[in-house]
């Protein structure tokens, strides 16, 4: 049985005042549904007072990304061990990482290394632009990311990561993939690319998120599918009754 997770990533929204206020509409309803993992993953300048926000709950923090190296002359970046301080989870390789910061699948791989090395979970984001889905590539596209971004790794546990399965023309869109759709792709690429790696029975054990323009709305199609297991929520998670919608979802 893998344990529904739902992850917000905030994006580049939200001030420290903004993030204190968001959180606190946020808590009483999260900290009420114990039966999914719910995980915020707010900019990194609110993350302490998230964090000191958070204390006493079983809501998960997250960072957005972050740089491989231990430390060093890497002006702007934040090392594996800067998030760990402060973070369980860290998004790696969204597609917003991947259009506007040259991120690719050796990046992601460095990165997710880092990542595991420190004990942080990563949730690693996977996903065909919309111009590979009209080509028919998206089978092609995804097991790349996957073989290539997850490659020689020590991974044995499946909830030692998260993989999110994001469509890019779905993500910040309002046009979501088909639950069945998207269950495909998760079913018929990602597990099967996971368990060429590091064999089937990580692969059936590590959770697998769909997303992009999820809502409370049509969150339950989405969990209703087999093999999706949950959800990265962008635009909505920035809404306490959208989000908490969608764990509400995600629980039954
Ligand atoms: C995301 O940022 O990962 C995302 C899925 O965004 P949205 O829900 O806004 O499409």
């Amino acid at each position: 049985m893998r344990t529904p997770f739902v992850a917000g990533n905030w994006k580049m929204y939200k001030t420290v005042a903004e993030a204190r206020h968001l959180v606190s509409e946020l808590v009483p309803g999260l900290q009420a549904i114990n039966k999914v993992e719910r995980v915020l993953c707010p900019p990194f300048t609110t993350l302490l007072a998230v964090r000191a926000l958070l204390e006493g709950t079983e809501i998960g923090l997250g960072a957005q990304n972050l740089y491989w190296e231990a430390s060093g002359a890497y002006t702007g970046e934040i090392s594996p061990a800067m998030v760990a301080e402060l973070c369980q989870f860290v998004i790696i390789g969204h597609s917003e990482r991947r259009t506007y910061f040259g991120e690719t699948d050796n990046t992601v791989n460095r990165r997710v290394q880092a990542a595991l090395e420190h004990g942080i979970i990563p949730i690693v984001c996977v996903g065909e632009t919309l111009e590979e889905n009209e080509a028919g590539r998206t089978s092609e596209v995804v097991s790349r990311q996957i073989r290539e971004g997850l490659a020689r790794l020590d991974l044995v546990e499946g909830n030692s990561i998260v993989v999110a399965y994001e469509p890019v023309w779905a993500i910040g869109t309002g046009r979501a993939a088909t639950a069945e759709g998207a269950n495909s792709v998760v079913c018929d690429v990602i597990r099967p690319a996971l368990s060429e790696l590091y064999g089937e029975s990580f692969a059936q054990a590590v959770r697998v998120l769909y997303g992009g323009s999820v809502k409370a709305s049509i969150a339950a199609d989405f969990f209703a599918q087999p093999d999706i297991d949950g959800a990265l929520v962008g635009g909505a998670s920035l809404k306490a009754d959208e989000f908490t919608g969608i764990v509400q979802a995600a629980a039954a």
